[in-house]
């Protein structure tokens, strides 16, 4: 069938086979040119493999250090003649360029917060891998379900303490609108950590531990954000930042058990994860342009690639800021970046959002992470949209 966008909101609902191939092979041919991991990984597992950070970790683990991979994720195949998720296509995609590389890479499609799941992979890396040197965990969810009891929880974005008014996009309209969110309550903090916070993180150590898959020195990094101060409310001060302040600590604490595990900081980046959040979305527009005029801009493969080339495998330990975690925000954090953030977002509006921000830049992406506007892809071409991952999926 012929695919287009069908955009809802933050959401792509349809997603292009032949683009999300392309999409990978162009992180794929950026890894083998500039992405060389010495002395990296080799035999990896990814907890959320499918898109953003995950997608990109995968990729740099396999064409940057010669990873076989193993990728945990949630996507939906094509059904009733509906494409299949990004993820899904990606992951094809992924798999066969691998492949073609003589790279192992094997999938396993379902609910990584699972007992079931976490078991599922201490089998397939017993079975094909026999240990792993290096765990990624990239899950961004809205929702987990505990295994202990089966209670379903629900990540909400929200500030705390107070009501919170601030300037936003309109994706749809391409306006600057303002948008208020109210506090969040206790059980609202309690849910979001539930979900993003690092208790699965810890649960899946445990397991992997416990089936004896980890190798001795193997490193497990998760992924989180801090960014500037006028996405504190909603980011960091507000309920995901609780979340992520306890996926940090986690990292502390399965240091103390004796696992090798951090924390990255990444940038702010266009990912199916990050357009669901108010404000970021504008913020990452003029963040955009003023990282490109000042020739630091970075997507996540730049920035998977500059974390294990300068800050894991570097020759030497673990490259961390005073609290123990990676950082590689720190372009983004710098302060001639924040200044011109700064400058611009006291007075950008309607009329101004495509000229002070590289609002532009940002639509692109986010359609680039569907499929859509990448080249050499004939849109107007009928596409399979039923493709199976070669590895099964399950
Ligand atoms: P994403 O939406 O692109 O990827 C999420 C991944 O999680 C996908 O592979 C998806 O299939 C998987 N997933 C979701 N629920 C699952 C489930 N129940 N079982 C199995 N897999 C599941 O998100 P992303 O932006 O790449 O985020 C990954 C991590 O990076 C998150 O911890 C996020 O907070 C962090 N991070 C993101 C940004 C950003 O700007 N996007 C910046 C810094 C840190």
């Amino acid at each position: 069938m012929v695919v287009k966008p069908k955009i809802r909101g933050f959401l792509c609902v349809t997603a292009h086979p032949d683009g999300c191939a392309v999409n990978v092979a162009e992180q794929i041919e950026y890894v083998k040119k500039d992405g060389q991991v010495n002395g990296g990984p080799k035999k990896v597992l990814v907890i959320g493999a499918s898109t953003g950070y995950g997608l990109s970790s995968r990729i740099v683990a396999a064409f940057g250090s010669g990873a076989d991979t193993l990728g945990v994720f949630f996507e939906r195949p094509s059904d009733k003649g509906r494409p299949a998720s990004a993820g899904w296509y990606n992951s094809v995609a992924f798999e066969k360029e691998a492949a073609a590389a003589g790279l192992y890479a094997k999938s396993l499609n379902g609910d990584a917060f699972s007992d079931e799941m976490k078991a599922k992979t201490v089998e397939a890396i017993k079975a094909d891998l026999g240990q792993v040197d290096c765990v990624i965990y990239s899950l961004a969810s809205p929702r987990r379900t505990d295994p202990k009891d089966g209670a379903v929880y629900k990540s909400v974005l929200k500030p705390i303490g107070a009501p919170f008014t601030a300037k936003s996009v309109d994706t749809d309209k391409e306006e600057v609108i303002e948008v208020s969110l109210d506090p969040a309550t206790e059980q609202d903090i309690a849910d979001t950590t539930k979900v993003m916070g690092g208790e699965d993180w810890q649960l899946w150590m445990d397991a992997l531990k416990e089936g004896g898959v980890l190798a001795e020195g193997c490193k497990s990094i998760a992924y989180s954000y801090i960014g500037p101060e006028v996405t504190f409310p909603i980011y960091r001060n507000g309920t995901i930042g609780k979340a992520k302040e306890d996926l940090e600590a986690t990292a502390g604490k399965l240091r103390e058990q004796g696992f090798d595990a951090y924390v990255s900081i990444n940038k702010a980046v266009v990912t199916q994860a990050s357009s669901a959040i108010p404000v970021v979305p504008l913020y990452v527009s003029i963040l955009f342009k003023v990282m490109k005029e000042q020739g630091l801009h970075e997507g996540c493969i730049e920035q998977i690639v500059r974390l294990f080339q300068e800050k894991l495998y570097h020759g030497g330990a673990a490259v961390l800021d005073d609290e123990g975690r990676l950082r590689v925000d720190d372009w983004e954090m710098k302060p001639e970046i924040q200044e011109g953030v700064k400058a611009v977002w006291p007075g950008i509006d309607t009329a101004t959002l495509k000229s002070a921000s590289d609002f532009g830049g940002y639509q692109e992406e986010f359609l680039r992470l569907f499929g859509f506007g990448l080249p050499g892809v004939d849109y107007e071409k009928d596409v399979e949209i039923e493709v199976p991952l070669p590895s099964g999926g399950a």
